[in-house]
């Protein structure tokens, strides 16, 4: 009886390891119960994680900024949020309905620009920040521009 005990509380390690490394608790409990524990744990432990999360960079994207790279599409439908509403059978990104997601896509993608425009835009020699909407000439810690009040920071 203890032995049994002994058995099962081992498949329930072997379940936490596998829950650890992305994999089926569930299943790995019922193959280390049916197999052996021991060497279920080995196996669990010899085992890569499984599926590494796609991190997206916040700074940017590397790639093209084009709307015909699937790789920046995905880069935009992430950043901004781009969700089907199964409700309404449109794409909402940041409170806007579409009715396809290459619309909602261009949105997201104009918005992309923006800041892209502002980071470019804001730096000048001597650490100040000109204003990409007025050309007003801030002061290097500035967040909104004193002269239009355009948000500087992205
Ligand atoms: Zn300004």
């Amino acid at each position: 009886m203890g032995y049994v005990f002994f058995w099962i509380a081992f498949c329930i390690v072997v379940a936490i390891v596998a829950r650890s490394k992305g994999r089926s608790g569930i299943a790995w409990f019922f193959l280390s119960f049916l197999i052996s524990p021991l060497l279920s744990l080995i196996l669990v432990l010899v085992l890569k994680p499984a599926e590494v999360e796609v991190v997206v960079d916040e700074v940017g994207f590397d790639g093209s900024r084009d709307l015909n790279n699937d790789a920046y599409k995905l880069f935009l439908s992430k950043k901004y949020d781009i969700q089907k509403n199964d409700v309404f059978n449109k794409f909402v990104c940041r409170e806007q309905m579409y009715p396809t997601i290459e619309e909602a896509l261009v949105y997201a993608h104009g918005l992309e620009q923006e800041l892209t425009a502002i980071r470019k835009s804001k730096l000048l020699d001597g650490g100040q920040i000109e204003c990409c909407k007025c050309g007003g000439k801030n002061p290097a810690d500035t967040s909104d521009c004193r002269y239009c009040g355009y948000k500087l920071e992205t």
